[in-house]
Parts: structure tokens; C-alpha cells; sequence
């Protein structure tokens, strides 16, 4: 036989020379549904003689995508640079670039992100005035989605505004005709409307679509069970009356419904096809026994489902291991130090390791702990840690107290209330006028001067100049940035706009990250009164050492973006009450399976070795209490998986399973410093975050357990004015 087709299965094999009709396949995870789109794609060419430029492979995510071409050119001996295969939104994109005139465009449209697309929006509600006494971000996000939902709808604004009463939705649909209008005075389209814009052009435009529909000999759909309406109806344009059309998907793998995916689109195939040959693959060649067993018996708690009857012959492996933990820090940990057990047993590498978790947030602590651990990394789809908004804005205070900052100072002027890009210009030019830095005028003893711009500063002026005070006597970097966040109100204005609560949650995950570095911090090495710059200087250098182009890296991603993919070794992070389910999506059964679904993803992703981890025990603000188990640890078959809990991991990184779990905060604690005027029990108030008690004295420095528990344990220089005993 061919060597291209040796080793498929019978269904398979059949799946790939089936090319005179339109083709369906509904099969599990780890089937080889997309191998049988990379196959047939390499026989298409190889063995058909198809030029590679008339076949269009599309998928769902851009890693799939690149998943796929690398797998077609692996079989593919030849460099094949022409193969189609990408996303939906990538082909449309290349659709306008080529008919732009016919979709009424202008060459070199642009395409604005999800980004830009937020500070229109936001500026049209200023505009409109609509935003009376509402939450802004919440507002936006719902005319967002309202805005993408019509669209996907195909329903202009005018025809928006004659079905809708509901005041919210008026105003949003006011929002989207001069959204539109702002769009195409500016040329610039978003990603809904490549799709949409499209569809109205293969609509309106025999001539055009004809052209397109004879250039795809083939069309193939991967993971079609998340397609939506109007994706399908692209499909159909392409493919009317003819028989070239060939979709995979596993409806028990959904995980669009809430962008419009639609499962029956799959399920009734045959109405829209109807010579439609249907083929069903049942064997797993991804994952052990073990992993495809608990994930076959968890999804089928769902109850709308068809059951799949799906088998391996792979019965060597190891049984799924969930662990609990008492915090993110330590589940981090915990993960790490098996990682970097896998690396020294020499069977695994880096790149064959995944971490999945539900919602983005999550990433934070593996980023920290995996960069001390010097374990390498990427992450896919989100934004890293440290460039995060919020982040950037407090270290750029951080910044402009160690070494004036100039470009820092700018980013901390535009956040300061009433202080306008006008004015900021002006300060700028006067700072260089007069050869000073920002910081220098701002703070500057003669005040006329800045005055003469503008009054607005007087409170940053003094927080500036108490935090440099604060510098001066050696706070503890912690202190430090909690008294300029809060003191600027910097830290209200995040806590009061935002109503998910990520922002906030990584404020207080970077003041974490100081505690410990305040901890860690070894005067010996560099001198105490540069903590500072130390810990800048060590950011900078971890900043730096992430954009080194190294392909041997764990790969931390959302589970909604590993859709597709697979890796030996997966850790499920989070599986977490409030969090996965998430909080969001406990409303309805419907929801309650889709998040099932996703979990099932998560499952079969593995093909070698399954960690699940879940904490219990720490406060989080995304419960708004402590956090537990999900009640999916409640679903996995307990005969399936063992159970560790009460897990420690260790300085040296070595873990054991302790009963009494102690807060790893402590870790590093040296009993025998003292400082001059308080004990260990002293009560002593501080002017921002309260009372509290001292617990130890670390060299100069106290660690004061705070009354109020948003601030917790933390550092103090016990040099420090604003504490009074
Ligand atoms: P998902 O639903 O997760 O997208 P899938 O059905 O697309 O999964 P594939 O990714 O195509 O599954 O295949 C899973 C794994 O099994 C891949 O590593 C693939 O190379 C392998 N595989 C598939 N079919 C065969 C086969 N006949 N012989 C050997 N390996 C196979
Ligand atoms: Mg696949």
C-alpha cells in the first residue's frame, strides 16, 4: 500500500479516499480525525495530483492551524508553502484582501483587535453621554457583546434599533451605528465583520463567489462541532452542489456555544447534505487506557449526549493523579517540582508538557514559580503577567521612586484624575525646559512653576514624596507599593471598576511577589539599600530571558485554547469551586455541560501522564472565601485516579505529603533578629492599613499580622513613621 496510508484503520483509510461525496465524521477525542484531514490533504496532492492551492483546510484556533500545516508537511516530503489551511477569520481575511472592491472596502483595510475595539467603543459612550452613574467596563462589555451578537446575526443597526425596547439595548444599539460609521470613515473592519462582510459579498456577488467556489476542489472543516451559523453558511457557499466537502468534529467536545456554536449544525448534517456519507471512528490512539477511561466516564454525566463507544489498546499506563493543595503558590510549586522530576527521569522534555486551567488568571503563580524555578515557559493566549495593565502601572511606580523614571512618570500622570494629555505635554516640555526629570519638577519645593499648568497634582505630589521617604528608611517593598496604591487611590479606582475581579486579583498577587522577595532578599549580596533596585534589575533580567526564541518549553494555556492539541504530560490546574465550573456558568443545565464539555477537553488532551490539582483552604477573592474542590472532583470515577493531599513542597523542592500545612509564606523565617523597640505580641497601628500584631521581627523590619484581612500578614520596617506602637 501506499506508504502515506500504512498504519490507518479501516474507518479511517475509508474517510481519506472518500472524495466523490460529502463526508462527515462524528468521533471521539484522540481518534484521528485530524489525521485523517492531514492525510487526505497529503493524498489530495500526493496521490491525486491536486495542486496544493485548491484544497482550504480551516480550523479553530491559529495553534491548530499551525498544528496542521506541520503535520501535512511532515508527511509531505516537499516544501508545500502554498496549502491553505487556517482559521475562518484568516481566510476571510484573505478573501477581502483580494475582493476588497467587491466587499466595499478600501485597499489596506485594517483590522482592529478586540483592544482597539474597547477604546472606540468607550470613547462613543463618552460621547453619547450614555454612561450616567453605570459601570463603565460592565456597559462596554455588554454593548460588546450585544454589537458582535447582531452581527453575527446579520442584523444592521438600523434593523436593530426597530426590534429592540429594552433601554440597555437601545443605547447599545446607538453605540453600534456610529461604531460602524467610526469603522469606515477609519477603513477598519473587526473580527466579526471579516466573517459578515464575506457572506453579504458571496451574497451579493455571483461573480465573485463563483470564483472562489471553483477555486477549493477541496474543503475540509476540523473541530466543526464549534462552528456557527454563519460559518456554516460560508461552507455552504463554497460547496453548493458539490461534493468536495469533508467535516470532523466531536459534539461532545462544544466548547463555543457562548459565541454561537452551534452542535446541531454537525448533528443534522445530512439536512444541508444530503448524499452526505457519515463515518465513525473508535479508536483512541492518544491516550492510555487510564486517561481515556476517567474521561469517557466523567462526560457521561451530561445528559444531552450520544454515547461514544471509543476504546485504546494502549493499557500501559499510569493510573490520573489528583492532588490537593493548600494554596496557588503551592499548587504551583507542587506542579514545578514534578516537572522537574519528569525533566531528570529523562523520559519527558520540556515541550511535552502542558498546564491547562479554565480561566487566565490562573497562570499567574506557575509564571512566577516556574521563572525562580528557571523552568522555561510560554504562554499562549494570554497576556503574561507582568504585562498586565495593572502590573505595568505599579511597577512604573516602582520605577519612578528608585531611579525617577522619566517614561514611567508619564504612564503614572496618565492615570492621575484630571490630568489630561494637554497637560501632561506641557509638563513634559517644561521638565525638559528647565533640565529636570518629571519626578523632580513634580515634587519640586518652588511650586509656582507646575502650577502655572496645572493644581491637579497636589495629592500624587505627596504621595511621592512619602514614598520616597519610606524609601529612604529601608519599607519593605510591599509597604512601599501598598502605601502609593492605596494613598493615590490608585487601588480603590481598580477595586470599584473591576467587577471580575481580575485586575484586582493581580495587584495583590504582585504584592505577593514583593513579600517574598522582601523575604528572600539578602542584604549580604546586595547591600540594603538597593531591595529596589535589586528586585528591578532581577524583573528586567526575567523580562529578557522569556523572549529568548527557545522551542524546549512547558506550554501554560487556557483549556478553550488547546482545543485540538495534545501533549504527553497534561496538568489540569484550578479544578476549583466558583472557578471551573465557572461561577459565571452555573445557571442553566446547558451552561452546566458546556463546562463539562470543556473539562473533557482538558482530560483528553493527555496522552502519556494526567495531573488534576485543585486547593483548598485559601482565601480567594474569585469565591469570596475559601477555596474548594469543584464539583467535578466529585464527578471522576474515584476508582479511576488516586488522591494526595495535604501536599508540601519544600525550599529544596522536595515534596511530602504533610498533615499539618504550613503557610508557605513563612518559609524563610530567621528567629534570632531583633529590632530595638517592639516584641512579638506588640499591638501596633499603622496609618493605612491599621491595626495589627507583631508576629516576628526580621532584621529591621516587622511582620505585623494586619486586623484587616485584605491586607494580611506583612512586612514593615520598623524604622517606619506611619507605625505607632
Ligand atoms: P481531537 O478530538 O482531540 O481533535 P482527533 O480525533 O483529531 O482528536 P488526532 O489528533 O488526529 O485526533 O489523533 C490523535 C493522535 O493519534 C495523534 O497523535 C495521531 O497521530 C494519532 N493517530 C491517529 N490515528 C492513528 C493511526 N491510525 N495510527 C497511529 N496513530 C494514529
Ligand atoms: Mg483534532
Amino acid at each position: 500500500m501506499n506508504n502515506l496510508l500504512e498504519g490507518l484503520n479501516e474507518n479511517q483509510l475509508k474517510a481519506v479516499m472518500t472524495n466523490d461525496r460529502p463526508l462527515r465524521i462524528i468521533a471521539g477525542a484522540g481518534s484521528g480525525k485530524t489525521k485523517v484531514i492531514t492525510t487526505k490533504i497529503a493524498y489530495l496532492i500526493n496521490d491525486l495530483k491536486i495542486p496544493s492551492w485548491k484544497i482550504l483546510a480551516v480550523t479553530f484556533t491559529n495553534k491548530a492551524a499551525k498544528e496542521m500545516k506541520d503535520r501535512v508537511q511532515k508527511i509531505l516530503s516537499n516544501n508545500e508553502d502554498r496549502l491553505f489551511i487556517s482559521t475562518f477569520h484568516s481566510f476571510c481575511t484573505r478573501v477581502l484582501r483580494e475582493d476588497f472592491i467587491s466587499a466595499n472596502l478600501e485597499k489596506n483595510f485594517l483590522i482592529i483587535d478586540t483592544n482597539d475595539q474597547q477604546q472606540i467603543i468607550k470613547k462613543i459612550i463618552k460621547e453619547l453621554n450614555l454612561n450616567q452613574d453605570q459601570d463603565n467596563r460592565k456597559l462596554q462589555r455588554f454593548i460588546i457583546s450585544r454589537i458582535s451578537y447582531w452581527k453575527n446575526h446579520l442584523i444592521s443597526p438600523q434593523e436593530a434599533r426597530d426590534e429592540v425596547f429594552d433601554p440597555n439595548e437601545r443605547n447599545a444599539v446607538k453605540v453600534y451605528r456610529v461604531y460602524q460609521e467610526t469603522l469606515l470613515t477609519n477603513n477598519q473592519v473587526d473580527f466579526d465583520d471579516l466573517q459578515v462582510k464575506v457572506y453579504q459579498m458571496f451574497n451579493n456577488n455571483p461573480e465573485v463567489l463563483e470564483k472562489w467556489r471553483s477555486r477549493f476542489e477541496y474543503v475540509m472543516v476540523d473541530e466543526f462541532q464549534d462552528t456557527n451559523e454563519l460559518q456554516f453558511d460560508l461552507i455552504k457557499f463554497l460547496t453548493k452542489n458539490k461534493n468536495n466537502l469533508t467535516v470532523v468534529g466531536d459534539p461532545d467536545q462544544t466548547i463555543y456555544s457562548w459565541r454561537g456554536a452551534q452542535v446541531n449544525i454537525i448533528l443534522n448534517f445530512e439536512k444541508s447534505y444530503k448524499n452526505a456519507l457519515t463515518v465513525v471512528l473508535d479508536r483512541n490512539y492518544r491516550s492510555t487506557q487510564q486517561i481515556l477511561d476517567l474521561a469517557n466516564s466523567f462526560i457521561s454525566h451530561n445528559k444531552n449526549r450520544e454515547e461514544k463507544n471509543i476504546y485504546t489498546d494502549n493499557t500501559n499506563g499510569e493510573i490520573v493523579e489528583v492532588k490537593e493543595v493548600a494554596t496557588r503558590y503551592m499548587e504551583a510549586k507542587s506542579v514545578g517540582a514534578e516537572i522537574q522530576e519528569l525533566i531528570k527521569s529523562k523520559k519527558y522534555n520540556y515541550n511535552d508538557i502542558f498546564v491547562l486551567y479554565r480561566m487566565n488568571a490562573w497562570s499567574q503563580e506557575f509564571e512566577k514559580v516556574f521563572a525562580n524555578l528557571k523552568i522555561p515557559f510560554q504562554l499562549i493566549g494570554g497576556i503574561k503577567f507582568r504585562e498586565r495593565k495593572v502590573i505595568k502601572d505599579a511597577m512604573a511606580f516602582l520605577k519612578v521612586i528608585a531611579v525617577k523614571d522619566n517614561l514611567s512618570m508619564e504612564r503614572i500622570l496618565h492615570l492621575t484624575p484630571k490630568v489630561g494629555e494637554v497637560t501632561i505635554e506641557k509638563i513634559i516640555s517644561l521638565a525638559n525646559e528647565h533640565h529636570l526629570n518629571i519626578l523632580d519638577l513634580i515634587i519640586n519645593e518652588d511650586q509656582s512653576l507646575i502650577n502655572s499648568i496645572t493644581k491637579n497634582l497636589d495629592k500624587l505630589r505627596t504621595v511621592l514624596i512619602e514614598a520616597l521617604k519610606l524609601y529612604k528608611l529601608n519599607s519593605s517593598l510591599e509597604e512601599l507599593l501598598k502605601f502609593v496604591l492605596v494613598e493615590s487611590g490608585y487601588e480603590n479606582k481598580v477595586l470599584l471598576l473591576d467587577d471580575d475581579k481580575d485586575d484586582i486579583k493581580n495587584i495583590y498577587a504582585f504584592y505577593d511577589q514583593l513579600n517574598k522577595f522582601d523575604l528572600d532578599f539578602n542584604s549580604e549580596t546586595f547591600g540594603e539599600e538597593n531591595k529596589l533596585l535589586a528586585f528591578l534589575q532581577e524583573e528586567a533580567l526575567l523580562s529578557e530571558e522569556e523572549d529568548d526564541l527557545q522551542p524546549n518549553k512547558v506550554t501554560l494555556l487556557t483549556i478553550h485554547a488547546a482545543k485540538g492539541l495534545e501533549s504527553k504530560v497534561v496538568f489540569i490546574a484550578g479544578l476549583n469551586r466558583d472557578v471551573f465550573p465557572s461561577k459565571l456558568s452555573m445557571f442553566t443545565i446547558a451552561q452546566l455541560e458546556e463546562e463539562r464539555r470543556a473539562l473533557y477537553v482538558a482530560l483528553t488532551r493527555a496522552k502519556e501522564k494526567l495531573y488534576i490539582s485543585y486547593v483548598k483552604g485559601e482565601f480567594s477573592y474569585i469565591s469570596q472565601g475559601e477555596l474548594g474542590p469543584s464539583k467535578f472532583i466529585g464527578e471522576l470515577n474515584k476508582n479511576l485516579y488516586s488522591l494526595e493531599t495535604n501536599i508540601f513542597v519544600h525550599g529544596d523542592g522536595v515534596i511530602t505529603s504533610n498533615k499539618t500545612i504550613v503557610s508557605s509564606r513563612f518559609e524563610n523565617f530567621n528567629k534570632n533578629d531583633s529590632s530595638k523597640d517592639y516584641q512579638k505580641g506588640d499591638m501596633v497601628s499603622h496609618m493605612i492599613f491599621g491595626d495589627g500584631v507583631v508576629v516576628k521581627i526580621v532584621d529591621q523590619q516587622l511582620q505585623i499580622a494586619f486586623n484587616n484581612p485584605k491586607f494580611g500578614v506583612m512586612l514593615i520596617a520598623s524604622s517606619n513613621p506611619v507605625l505607632k506602637k
